[in-house]
């Protein structure tokens, strides 16, 4: 099956394309949150965040910096979210990596149903160990 995304890319599929440069590509979301919706990608086919190659992140931060400095502006919206979903429990729904850059607007209605937990006593610190056993010894 043919990567939409890298269709795009390769210019067999229209897009709105806002920003391109060697190694990254954007353009707008064709199902937006809100109109201005724009998605930053990585050229080369990659799954997700973790296998986007270490030479790609600095391009691809700065591509979404500019991008979203440019949505504030371009559509005088004072605040956007950006996210990136990763595997499908995620809700990644298209398996080449991309950014989000939500335009956000005060009368938008969109609203996150948050369900934020507590950790029991202890807890936190289990957590954190988990993590940082494995923050500095990347295989
Ligand atoms: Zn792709």
């Amino acid at each position: 099956m043919k990567c939409i995304f890298c269709e795009i890319v390769n210019r067999n599929s229209p897009a709105e394309i806002i920003f391109e440069d060697e190694k990254i590509i954007a353009f707008l979301d064709n199902k937006p949150f809100n109109f201005g919706h724009s998605l930053v990608i990585p050229k080369i086919h990659c799954e997700d965040f973790l296998s986007v190659p270490e030479d790609h992140l600095m391009n691809l931060i700065s591509a979404v910096q500019a991008v979203s400095k440019a949505v504030l502006k371009g559509l005088n919206v004072s605040g956007f979210n950006i996210i990136s979903n990763n595997g499908k429990t995620a809700g990644q729904s298209v398996f080449h990596f991309h950014f989000h850059i939500i335009p956000r607007f005060k009368s938008d209605k969109h609203k996150y149903r948050l369900n934020l937990k507590s950790y029991a006593p202890g807890e936190m610190k289990r957590f954190a160990e988990s993590i940082k056993n494995f923050v500095n010894n990347q295989e």
